[in-house]
């Protein structure tokens, strides 16, 4: 079977490049591994500044009927601290708000799917290689295999599994790596407004009202970290470890979460692999997290991966697919566009997990915030909640 492109994996990323290129009349395939709905490590915030391309997909009212409420204040839970400050508002979309994964991703897929992407889920990409002017890409499912074909291809399969697809990553473990965990909670007591972001030994979380009354809490800790906490608890989940770490070490956790329940299991994933990688390589696009990946402590993960996929279906919409050089233009331009609009992100978000990662750099956070609570607001500004993608289109045309 052959299509302008095929698209590999369906979370905000690839669904999102599926619809902006399907609209404009590609062929497009899109592959996703899992069937949807289904829950995901991630902590669910979506900026105000992906709301115009949330608009230009075609899910912004579904988007607002069913996020949870706008977030308006920023805290910080570190031990017994609890500071707030107020969000910045994004020029003209104003403040964030979340959508649990299982809804956003449906959303996306079924509006790829009404815009005219042939959707192969649940299919998994296992080889790509090239066949003259095409490459070729081996799906499988059920024991059964098949051939996809297309000139252009677009990595969209997330950062955290490893595999055989040359944009996938190796195997390496490190103690130093970061696992995501995530649950839901119902009962929880936090002001509907705020996000607070919590600082904890070995790692670094947040929390935010998500659709439906659910209270989505998702972290990251490090492995060495996680390692000792199950050797003091002789066994056992790791996420129950990990449940009773953050209730032991955190006043403001204690006060949201001591009395809610768990609504669904534990998620974990990982390990995550913050940082900038190629956008363009060996004739592969890549949007979301294989593209960058910035340290969760942001919470800007979603927009990223949502605006990543519509610069990216606005550089192939001016060229011809099955042109090698146009590809290649198409490429640098993308990787130019990504660069300017993400990078200081990536930095911003690297170092404030620098800062929450060690006892004293997380001690001395927590001094400066109790003393100067707009800090949080400045690190929320630097780290993209008031930059709108429309604004860094503007600016560069
Ligand atoms: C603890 C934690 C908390 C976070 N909190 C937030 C937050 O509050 N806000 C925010 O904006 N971001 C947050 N993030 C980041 C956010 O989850 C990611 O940046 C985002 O999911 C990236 O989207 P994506 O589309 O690039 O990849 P993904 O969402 O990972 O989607 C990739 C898809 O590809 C599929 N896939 C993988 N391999 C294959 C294959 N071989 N074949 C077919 N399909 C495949 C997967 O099943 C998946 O559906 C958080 C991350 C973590 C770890």
């Amino acid at each position: 079977m052959s299509f302008d492109a095929i698209i590999i994996g369906a979370g905000p990323a690839g669904a999102t490049c599926a619809i902006a290129l399907a609209r404009r009349g590609w062929s497009v395939a899109l592959v996703e591994r899992m069937s949807f709905p289904r829950r995901k490590v991630c902590g669910e915030f979506i900026s105000a500044t992906s709301l115009a391309v949330i608009d230009g997909v075609g899910i912004g009212e579904a988007f607002r009927r069913a996020a949870g409420p706008q977030v308006r204040r920023l805290a910080f839970f570190g031990g017994e601290r609890v500071v707030e400050a107020a969000m910045p508002a994004a020029p003209g979309a104003g403040f964030g708000r979340a959508l649990g994964r299982d809804v956003l991703d449906d959303l996306l897929v079924s509006e790829a799917a009404r815009s005219g992407a042939r959707l192969f889920q649940p299919w998994r990409a296992l080889a790509l290689e090239r066949r003259g002017a095409l490459q070729q890409l081996t799906i499988g499912a059920r024991g059964e295999t098949r051939k996809l074909s297309a000139p252009v291809v677009i990595a969209a399969h997330g950062s955290w599994e490893p595999g055989g697809l040359p944009s996938q990553p190796g195997k390496a473990h490190r103690p130093s790596d970061l696992l995501g965990f995530k649950a839901h909670f119902s009962g929880a007591r936090l002001a509907g407004e705020v996000m607070p972001l919590i600082v904890f030994p070995g790692g670094y979380g947040g929390m935010v009202w998500s659709d439906g009354g659910r209270l989505s809490l998702s972290l990251c800790i490090r492995r060495d970290m996680l390692l000792r906490l199950r050797e003091e608890a002789k066994g056992g989940p790791a996420a129950a470890a990990v449940h009773r770490h953050l209730l032991a070490s955190c006043r403001g956790v204690r006060a949201a979460i001591g009395g809610a329940e768990l609504s669904g299991p534990w998620l974990a994933a990982g390990p995550i692999r913050p940082g900038m990688r190629p956008r363009y390589a060996e004739d592969i696009f890549r949007a979301g997290n294989v593209a960058g990946e910035s340290h969760p402590i942001i919470a800007e993960g979603i927009s990223m991966a949502i605006q990543s996929a519509w610069l990216l279906a606005e550089e192939l919409a001016l060229i011809e697919p099955a042109s090698e050089a146009a590809r290649a233009l198409a490429g640098r331009r993308y990787a130019l566009r990504w660069r300017r609009h993400f990078a200081a992100r990536i930095a911003v978000a690297s170092a404030l997990a620098q800062l929450a990662a060690r006892p004293a750099t997380a001690e001395l956070m927590g001094w400066g915030v109790a003393r100067l609570p707009p800090l949080l607001t400045l690190g929320a500004r630097f780290s993209g909640k008031t930059k709108p993608l429309g604004a860094a289109m503007a600016e560069e045309t």
